[in-house]
């Protein structure tokens, strides 16, 4: 099997680059999916994870991209800031945006100084000091828990779900709002008695919203293509109607406003 090596690099590492530079991937100007309201998405360059399933696969490499200035984020963030009306935003996504935290720490602050709402869509996969620095001048964490059997977890991603549960302890720990986000992959994570664990580990969170469940599609696959990349999951089915009707019906059990995408 063709696979893309996992790049388990420190993360100090990652931070070489000019501090007042975001390596990112591409930018959204209107994005509805990412968050509260109506949004700006800045799509992060790098990820440490390798999931089997990822839409994404062009934004893993940690050395791809492009560099762009935070001041200018900044400014193309508040030349929107009309159209996020009172619940949009900034949403950070990626790839990974952890990878990058310091960098985001600096741009979440001047957005807050600009009046403007910041989200931060991650895996959870760092859990550190500036990590929790970047949490202060975060409004929203949309957090991918992706299994919570962390043996399923490692071979689905690549990596464990240690850091993941203990990010999303933190984030309860300290009252930061928190969306759940759950993708449902035949096969891999539609078994009822693990959706049930993952249901009942968040169950008494404060901090939880909202939970997302997002059906598996195939709408990646031609980047794995286009990469040259053997796509582990080429022949796996989207759910079926009954798979995502009886996750939704487990996790309502648990949440009071379970969305399924
Ligand atoms: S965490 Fe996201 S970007 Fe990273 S491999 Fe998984 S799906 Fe792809």
């Amino acid at each position: 099997m063709l696979y893309l090596p996992l790049q388990d690099i420190e993360a100090s590492k990652l931070n070489i680059d000019d501090p007042e530079h975001l390596r990112i991937h591409s930018l959204e100007t209107f994005g509805t999916h990412d968050g509260p309201g109506i949004r700006m998405v800045i799509f992060v360059q790098g990820c440490q994870f390798r999931c089997l399933y990822c839409q994404n696969p062009d934004t893993l490499d940690v050395k791809a991209g492009e560099l762009i200035a935070i001041d200018e984020l900044v400014q193309r963030a508040v030349r929107q800031k009309a159209y996020f009306g009172k619940f949009g935003g900034v949403t950070v996504s990626g790839g990974e945006p952890l990878l990058q935290r310091s960098k985001l720490s600096t741009l979440f602050q001047r957005l807050h100084k600009e009046g403007i709402n910041t989200c931060l869509d991650t895996n959870g996969r760092l859990n550190d000091a500036l990590v929790h620095e970047l949490l202060v001048h975060t409004d929203v964490v949309m957090l991918d828990v992706k299994h919570i059997n962390d043996e399923i977890h490692h071979k689905l991603t690549g990596l464990t779900n240690k850091n993941t549960l203990a990010l999303a302890d933190y984030c309860e720990s300290i009252g930061k709002r928190l969306w759940l986000r759950y993708v449902l992959v035949p096969g891999w994570t539609d078994q009822e008695e693990y959706i049930e664990e993952w249901g009942q580990r968040f169950t008494n969170f404060k901090t939880v919203e909202r939970v997302e469940i997002i059906p598996f599609h195939q709408l990646g696959l031609h980047k794995w293509e286009l990469l040259k990349m053997e796509y582990p999951l080429k022949d796996t089915p989207t759910p079926t109607e009954e798979s995502k009707q009886k996750t939704l019906a487990i996790f309502n059990k648990y949440f009071d406003n379970v969305i399924l995408k």
